[in-house]
């Protein structure tokens, strides 16, 4: 058995697990990061890296602004850039009720005081991507917004947290936590566990364990239904430059990039096949179609261009599709950090910070009331 000789486990080597760790080894705290696979092995190695504010529920809307916030000096944070461009973010219309729920949501978005979110007509549309098929009548806009490169993202938030002090364990999952004393003692299991029955002791625990972060909370006493998401992607031959800002469109599934190699990195939400107990997911060929499809209806000019690999990643989704980001509810000492329903990648710098407030502090001023895990427990 280990002695205490950390103050945190953070369960998951994802981003928001990296995250947890940097900050929280930044503020003091000796932290070791656990994970059953590798960093990276999941959602945060599969992502589309979306760097999203627009079309966001105003329930994570003000966290996620000051995400967009840190995203804009990440060099300071991480030593790098990830590979971030703001180049915008923009949802186009090609009917007029779809554009008139754009023009909707904008003002009300005005109306409660966001101003980052904006109309574009179809000439200003066109004049910021050209390509666009020029049926579209207009978009929502946000200019603040952008995307990045996952893996060097990965990298870079590892590097820093490792510089920071974090002690990162791979092939180590968890596979029981117990309360000891004061303390927490979670049990390991993996190819890279060399004594039988090590366990690993700690006051704090960060559940940032992804897809399977209900099991996590669950072993604490939290019972927080998820549901599991299966996201694919699309990705292409390199071409000249075709378009700068990330594209989707109202009503249907798209999301539409191009990356600083050239290809097109084509997502959007449309679900391949998830196994959460062979911890893999596979592509549904027939409605990753679809995908394709939206596309090309949106730039007819990649019809003919060449896909050269598909995937799809595993991670957990709530009923509302907003995260958890709180303490336990029946576990002191333990907190949440998980259910990003497909867009948790833009929320990495903030949630770690966050967590650490309510670590370190006993609380946070950032704004996580609409994210608390007894909305969904109290709806079983
Ligand atoms: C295809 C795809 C496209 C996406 N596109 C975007 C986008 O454009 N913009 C955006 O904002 N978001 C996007 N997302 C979502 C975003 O990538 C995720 O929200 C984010 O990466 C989640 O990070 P995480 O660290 O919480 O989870 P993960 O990266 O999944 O990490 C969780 C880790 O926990 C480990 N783990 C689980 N159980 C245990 C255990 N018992 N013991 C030890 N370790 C354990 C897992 O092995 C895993 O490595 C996308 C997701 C996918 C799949």
């Amino acid at each position: 058995m280990s002695a205490r000789v950390f103050d945190v486990a953070v369960v998951g080597g994802g981003l928001h697990g990296l995250s947890a760790a940097l900050h929280l080894c930044r503020a003091g705290k000796r932290v070791v990061v656990l994970e059953k696979s590798w960093v990276g092995r999941h959602a945060s190695g599969a992502t589309a890296a979306g760097v999203r504010t627009l079309n966001r529920d105003v329930g994570e809307l003000d966290l996620a602004l000051e995400s967009m916030e840190m995203w804009h000096r990440i060099s300071a944070l991480v030593g790098d850039d990830c590979g971030f461009h703001p180049n915008g973010q923009i949802c186009v219309a090609d009917r007029p009720e779809h554009l008139a729920k754009l023009e909707q949501r904008v003002s009300s978005l005005s109306a409660a005081g966001y101003q980052h979110e904006q109309i574009i007509d179809a000439q200003e549309l066109r004049r910021l991507v050209p390509a666009i098929n020029p049926q579209c009548l207009g978009a929502s806009i946000s200019r603040i917004d952008g995307a990045a490169d996952p893996h060097r993202t990965l990298a870079a938030f590892r590097r820093s947290a490792e510089l920071a002090g974090a002690v990162i364990r791979q092939g180590c999952g968890v596979t029981g936590i117990e309360r000891r004393g004061q303390d927490w003692a979670l049990a390991l299991q993996g190819p890279a566990v060399e004594v039988d029955g090590e366990s690993i002791v700690v006051p704090f625990i960060v559940n940032a364990a992804g897809a399977w972060a209900g099991r996590i909370a669950g072993m604490v006493g939290d019972e927080i239904p998820l549901g599991t998401k299966a996201s694919m992607m699309i990705v292409t031959e390199r071409l000249a430059p075709l378009v700068k800002p990330v594209v989707s469109i109202m009503g249907r599934s798209l999301s539409f990039k191009q990356s600083d190699q050239g290809t097109l990195v084509i997502g959007g939400g449309l679900q391949g096949i998830a196994d959460l107990d062979a911890e893999s997911s596979s592509v549904r060929m027939g409605v990753l179609s679809k995908g394709a499809r939206a596309a090309t209806d949106v730039f007819p000019s990649v019809r003919n261009v060449r896909m050269v690999r598909v995937w799809s990643g595993l991670e957990a989704k709530t009923a509302d599709l907003l995260p958890v980001v709180c303490p336990a509810v029946n576990a002191p000492g333990v907190f949440h950090a998980f259910g990003y329903s497909g867009h948790g990648f833009e929320l990495v710098p903030v949630v770690g910070a966050t967590l650490t407030d309510l670590i370190t502090q006993g609380r946070t001023r950032r704004p996580i009331a609409a994210l608390d895990a007894r909305r969904l427990m109290a709806a079983v």
